[in-house]
């Protein structure tokens, strides 16, 4: 039977350079100690004053469907950390409660790129942006940020690539780069989407990973609000990644529309969970605190390896719980020094290739695991390249 053009070629075939993480699962099964920096999963669990609160929920009754855009109470929760953190007015007719910022990128470019629009996005990307796009119909146009520049897209890149465009993808602070967008980035960004009426669609999910310099949402730009798409979500601020919660914030016009798709896809997220997550949103920035506090240590951690050693270079780790290492003075690409570490160290860590053609030469580690665990990966890790520069 035929199936449709739209789902079997929503990744490409082929190498995709997930190859080593999915070499390292296998060698894992069958009892090979395999040290993980790879996927961006926290090592510490829900907070149990969430997991009581998503249980005396369920325990009272919310079990059953529940209110499609979100239900009131965390709709309103979520408008009012957005105007607090960023000073745009936001009402809960503002805000649709999806399965997670996943769901949320996938809604917002629906609502946004018809059959055959052109989407752009930044290359090094999260791996899934470019299937979200394709799995709309659209066509997915990378724009390169350069290492030498921070990894921050540059104005003249976006504007070449913007005309006959429908929207642009941002992600800051970013994943796979650790970079945070300065305010000059997205002072630009906002004029390429003005000049080039695009919609922005920001994806934030690390606005409360930050290490360096300022979360800055661009929305709260000059102009912005009635063309920005803000993805969020509580996977990484709270680690909860498996409870499936997150949003769009955007103009109630878009919002209404995007229930609409809700009805005839998710039809919600449970109840409980939005209790939750409505519960955890209440108790304010300690529970976030706790869970962006192993990233910024290890990121310390880090930052004092690299600077004792001149083979590997760190781009900044500004935000998010990942460092892009530039290993290309050993002369490998990413993919050979991310196998061969896996090889002959047991540490599986991604190569820069798997998030396009920017990051080549790079590998991400995820700051992933417990501290002293880390510290000796890391080390293991920069000696391995000096071995392989010398
Ligand atoms: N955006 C980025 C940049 C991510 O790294 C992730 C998850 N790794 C997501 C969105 C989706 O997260 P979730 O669906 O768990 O909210």
């Amino acid at each position: 039977m035929k199936l449709s053009h739209r789902i079997t070629h929503l990744t490409p075939s082929g190498s995709d350079g997930w190859e080593v993480f999915y070499r390292a699962r296998a060698l894992k099964v069958a009892g090979q100690a395999v040290v993980e920096l790879t996927i961006g999963e926290h090592d510490i669990r829900t907070h149990a004053s969430i997991l009581a609160a998503m249980n005396d929920s369920a325990m009272d009754g919310h079990t059953g469907y529940a209110s499609v855009p979100g239900t009131p109470s965390l709709r309103q929760a979520v408008a009012t950390r957005i105007q607090t953190r960023t000073g745009v007015a936001t009402g809960p007719e503002n805000i649709l409660i999806t399965p997670g910022g996943q769901a949320a990128l996938f809604a917002a470019h629906n609502a946004v790129c018809d059959e055959g629009d052109v989407a752009l996005y930044v290359d090094p990307y999260y791996a899934t942006y470019p299937g979200t796009i394709r799995g709309v119909g659209a066509i997915p146009k990378a724009i390169p940020a350069y290492p030498e520049n921070g990894f921050q897209p540059r104005v003249k890149d976006l504007d070449e690539h913007a005309k006959g465009a429908t929207s642009l993808l941002i992600n800051t602070p970013n994943n796979p780069t650790g970079a945070v967008y300065s305010s000059a980035t997205l002072d630009g960004i906002a004029t390429v989407c003005k000049t080039h009426d695009l919609w922005l669609i920001s994806d934030e999910v690390y606005d409360t990973q930050l290490w360096d310099g300022e979360h800055i949402s661009p929305r709260a730009l000059p102009n912005m609000a009635e063309r920005t798409l803000v993805v969020g979500s509580m996977s990484k601020s709270h680690a909860m990644t498996g409870s499936r919660v997150g949003w769009v914030c955007g103009p109630k016009d878009v919002i209404e529309h995007l229930t609409n798709l809700a009805t005839h896809t998710t039809y919600g997220v449970p109840g409980y969970i939005q209790d939750a997550a409505h519960f955890a949103l209440g108790e304010g920035a300690y529970l976030e605190d706790e869970v962006s506090a192993p990233f910024a240590r290890r990121r310390q951690i880090t930052e004092t390896l690299l600077a004792t050693q001149n083979t590997v270079k760190g781009s900044p780790t500004q935000g998010a719980m990942y460092a892009m290492l530039d290993i290309r003075a050993t002369n490998l690409s990413g993919l050979d020094f991310a196998n061969e570490l896996l090889d002959t160290h047991g540490i599986a860590t991604m190569p820069g290739e798997s998030f396009g053609t920017a990051a080549a030469g790079h590998i991400r580690v995820a700051m992933t695991i417990a501290d002293d665990k880390y510290e000796s990966a890391l080390k293991t890790l920069l000696d391995f390249a000096q071995t392989k520069a010398a």
